[in-house]
């Protein structure tokens, strides 16, 4: 079996701070990270070469210092990993982003001669653009069947069992054949942590191996800024617009005076 995990280097930061003039995201002097969820993928990933032998492999698109996050999967005992790198790639919507990682992905398969025996692990939504698009959409370009949302998954020969978080209190357990994509969430496991080994092992003897549009053959219609449907307007924080009231008085006054406002307010 071979799973390929996709991975987006974020900022490792929970406020993102946006230029005023250019209206995009400030990205100097702001550490990256591995989208947190995606590192679940990646320890589900490990589990699963670990149980079954599975060969493993991340993929990200991204800019050069994306492969940051690549050599930490890699780290943390994955096997292979590619980045999607070009000039053309950038400005991408969430369907060109899809669009250009379902080639990488069909590039990979189609060189290691794998037509179905394969599983593609997405977090469920990365921290910044925070869509939860991509693994959805890929998956339609894959032309493969998806599970999305999922906590617990079970495999048994080529077949998963997944449980699948619905409207955020009920769950479902789906089943599938592979080859499949899912989308996982934090509540799946823990990812462990890199080796000193394994980072050793991760920049002396594992390598990145970087894909431009070319070498995807990728249609240009379809990529970076030209194959994007969607554009963005403006990116603004909106202003604040509650009010702080302060109470005074004793305990029982103030608390009276908050009921009164709540009711005037029609919240109670
Ligand atoms: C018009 C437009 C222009 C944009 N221009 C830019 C730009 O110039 N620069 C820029 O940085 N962003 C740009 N974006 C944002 C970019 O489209 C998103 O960052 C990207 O498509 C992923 O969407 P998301 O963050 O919502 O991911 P989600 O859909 O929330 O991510 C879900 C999962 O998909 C996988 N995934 C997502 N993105 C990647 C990736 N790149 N590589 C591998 N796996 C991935 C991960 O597993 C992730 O956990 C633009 C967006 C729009 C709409």
């Amino acid at each position: 079996m071979k799973v390929i995990t996709c991975i987006k280097q974020v900022p490792g930061i929970t406020e993102v701070k946006i230029d005023a003039k250019t209206g995009m995201l400030v990205r100097e002097g702001i550490p990256s990270i591995i989208n947190p969820m995606d590192k679940n993928a990646i320890e589900l990933a490990l589990q699963l070469k670990e149980q079954f032998g599975a060969e493993t492999i991340v993929i990200s698109m991204g800019p050069p210092q994306a492969e940051e996050a690549l050599r930490e999967a890699l780290a943390m005992g994955i096997d292979k990993a590619f980045l999607l790198s070009d000039r053309a790639f950038a400005g991408a919507d969430t369907l060109a982003t899809s669009y250009t990682l379902s080639m990488g992905i069909k590039k990979i398969l189609k060189e290691t001669k794998v037509d179905e025996n394969y599983l593609v692990i997405c977090g469920a939504q990365a921290i910044d653009g925070d869509t939860a698009q991509v693994g959805p959409e890929l998956a339609e370009e894959l032309g493969i069947p998806q599970i999305t949302l999922v906590q617990k998954i079970e495999i048994l020969d080529n077949k998963i069992i997944a449980e699948s978080v619905f409207k955020t209190e009920e769950i479902m357990v789906l089943e599938t054949k592979l080859p499949a994509l899912i989308t996982v969430l934090k509540e799946l496991n823990v990812p462990r942590y890199p080796t000193i080994s394994g980072i050793v092992e991760a920049y002396e003897q594992k390598s990145v191996q970087v894909l431009n549009a070319e070498d995807l053959n990728a249609d240009k219609k379809k990529i970076g800024l030209d194959g994007s449907q969607t554009q963005v307007w403006k990116i603004f924080v909106p202003e604040q617009k509650g009010e702080h009231v302060l109470l005074s008085g004793t305990i029982e006054e103030m608390v009276q005076e908050l009921c009164k406002k709540l009711k005037d307010d029609k919240v109670l």
